[in-house]
């Protein structure tokens, strides 16, 4: 059986405020006291795994090991079929900027163009289909660490369309709708995203019956 965080303090292995609130709001009815790295002023990892698994678990082992506590981290990313699932962990690098093109920052449009162009590239007929991922990681100081892994397949459209959301989401159609993730009601997406299907499994092993 899993080991489990119970109802104790979790550091949540991430820097960026949004997610810290929306993780510490998932596992709040378990009772589960959220602390962030960025507060505790731990330093981030460099992300040097070629896998969600790898990353997810480099994050929040190091969180782990420099608080003394169970920490909990993310690794989240889109895979194209065509592309023999790239940019995988490498989607966000694909949205920075080069320093010959002016402000630092990411650029999701040209990401998204990036993506698009490698398809139309490979002819009319290629598949479309893709996928998001989110890999959660659990850890403990001692080493013992838990892994939960959530997905939603779909197929990328051409031009974007919708102004919700975020990253990839205005190309991206989950299986069985016709709008995009950046057109569907942002509850309704968290209900059926990747990241809400590695958190159920989570929920399920560390807090089911
Ligand atoms: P990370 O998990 O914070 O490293 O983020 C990986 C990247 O994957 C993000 O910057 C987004 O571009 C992309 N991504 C992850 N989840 C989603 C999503 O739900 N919609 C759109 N893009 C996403």
């Amino acid at each position: 059986m899993t080991r489990r965080i119970g109802s104790g303090s979790l550091v949540i292995a991430t820097h960026n405020a949004g997610k810290l609130k929306e993780i510490s709001a998932l596992l709040a009815p378990y009772g589960v006291k959220c602390l962030s790295a960025g507060a505790l002023g731990l330093p981030e990892p460099p992300e040097t795994g070629t896998t969600f698994i790898e990353n997810a678990l480099i994050k929040a082992r190091a969180a782990a090991e420099a608080s003394g506590l169970a920490a909990l981290a993310d690794d989240s990313g889109l895979s194209v079929a065509a592309l023999d699932g790239r940019p995988g962990v490498y989607t966000a690098d694909w949205a920075e900027r080069q320093w010959f093109e002016g402000e630092p920052g990411r650029d999701w449009y040209m990401a998204m163009g990036k993506v698009e162009g490698m398809l139309q590239a490979k002819g009319p007929e290629v598949a479309r289909n893709a996928w998001f991922s989110c890999v959660l990681a659990l850890a403990w100081p001692d080493g013992e660490h838990a892994i939960y892994e959530g997905r939603i397949d779909g197929t990328l459209t051409w031009p974007p369309r919708g102004t919700l959301g975020f990253g990839y989401d205005p190309v991206f159609v989950p299986q069985g709708r016709d709008q995009t993730f950046a057109e569907i009601d942002p509850e309704e997406k968290h209900r059926i995203s990747h990241r809400a299907d590695a958190f159920a499994k989570l929920v399920t092993d560390q807090f089911g019956a």
